[in-house]
């Protein structure tokens, strides 16, 4: 494989085609015109290489795909108008009427809607397993099972797959695999290398990196590609436009540092909380206290920015408290992966009327983000004199 420096820098430009610009451009066009009806002709047969129109294949998307791709160690990968359009599209590709879905248990909640109001209106059928153990996901495969869905972790609690060994199953027993690796990116984890089929991720959020593109990302096999591109990709039409490819062109030249850092400050912000005496439990894969920390090291080259925290509180106005006394520095958002540090308070979920959330009050998700870890470590201390 290519080194990071060389994916970034050069794959997928040629900076001789673009007068020798050293920032990509941006080919803002909606159709692309030819001189000949051979080359016309040429164009229609093959819009997977030729451009032809932007919804198929546009140069400043193709220069994305192709350094994501490399990025992946993939053969290929498409570039999504957003997470969630890539793992509808990867998912659809494969199951028709009377199929069978296997999925983690706590997917990401688009992917659970996906499968419980989406494709169950289609006739397919899914099954949620605590995918933690390989025994209790081969038990719920059945005969119709297509594909197997992973997260690994998930984005609020950690839980880890055995990928090589979810791989093998899946391998054995002639069914696709999916992962989501949102939370790591190749730069932590490589699900390709141990045998996965298909990766989506949320460029949205460490790809692009600057809170203000949404995008998604799918790499896989070649003929996997080519297949989904020339059904799914065209018909459903999820693309992201020519300006924001080349926006997380700009983003990518940096993520390797800004993930990096964001990985350094959550591991210090995790271990100092985890000693604090206001503080009832951290969750971090990246600590040696987290429950699957030998499987995380086998396959995880490192754990990135988020983590999550349960405060020795039990009190919705005491968290309340804390957040708004830190809403400053701790942005209270979805999402992550931009400069600025965030924070997702499971006291939200909460009222007195019902809660919507199995998480308990006290428990926060934390996304570390590029400021200083002094800084932000001050701002916990001070939202930590509330409770
Ligand atoms: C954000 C996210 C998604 C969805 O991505 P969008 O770009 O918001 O559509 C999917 N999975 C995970 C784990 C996410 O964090």
């Amino acid at each position: 494989m290519k080194n990071w420096s060389e994916i970034i820098n050069h794959e997928g430009e040629d900076r001789l085609l673009f007068q020798h610009a050293v920032a990509p451009p941006i080919y803002q066009t909606s159709n692309f015109a030819y001189a000949d009806v051979q080359s016309l002709r040429a164009a229609f047969a093959d819009d997977y290489t030729h451009p032809l129109y932007t919804r198929g294949n546009n140069p400043t998307v193709e220069i994305l795909r192709r350094k994501l791709a490399a990025l992946e160690g993939s053969e290929d990968a498409l570039v999504f108008g957003s997470g969630a359009a890539a793992m509808a599209n990867a998912v659809i590709a494969h199951v028709k009427a009377g199929d069978h879905v296997v999925c983690v248990d706590k997917p990401y909640s688009w992917t659970n809607k996906l499968l419980t109001q989406l494709l169950a209106r289609f006739g397919v059928e899914h099954t949620f397993v605590d995918a933690r153990s390989i025994e209790d996901i081969r038990a719920v495969l059945r005969d119709n099972t297509r594909l197997l869905i992973l997260e690994s972790p998930n984005t609020m609690t950690y839980e880890l797959q055995d990928l090589a060994a979810c791989a093998a199953l899946a391998k054995e027993k002639g069914i696709l695999t999916i992962i989501d690796n949102s939370y790591c990116t190749p730069y932590f984890q490589k699900p390709i290398e141990l045998g996965i089929d298909m990766v989506v991720y949320s460029g949205t959020k460490y790809y692009n990196g600057h809170s203000d593109v949404v995008v998604g990302v799918l790499a896989s096999s070649k003929a996997i590609i080519r297949h989904i591109f020339e059904r799914e990709w065209m018909t459903l039409g999820a693309i992201i436009s020519p300006h924001d490819a080349w926006l997380v062109l700009r983003g990518l030249r940096t993520y390797p540092l800004r993930i990096q850092r964001s990985s350094e400050t959550a591991t210090a912000l995790a271990t100092w909380l985890e000693g604090h005496p206001k503080v009832e439990r951290v969750l971090y894969p990246g600590l040696d206290s987290f429950p699957q920390r030998e499987l995380a090291r086998q396959q995880m080259r490192g754990a990135s920015g988020l983590f999550s925290v349960y405060f020795k509180s039990n009190s919705i106005e005491q968290m309340e408290r804390f957040c708004n006394a830190i809403a400053d520095t701790f942005l209270m958002a979805v999402s992550w992966g931009g400069y600025e540090s965030l924070m997702m308070p499971a006291c939200v979920w909460h009222s007195p009327n019902g809660n919507t959330t199995t998480l308990p009050v006290n428990f926060v998700r934390f996304y570390a983000g590029l400021e200083e870890a002094d800084y932000l470590k001050a701002a916990l201390e001070r939202g930590m004199g509330e409770l």
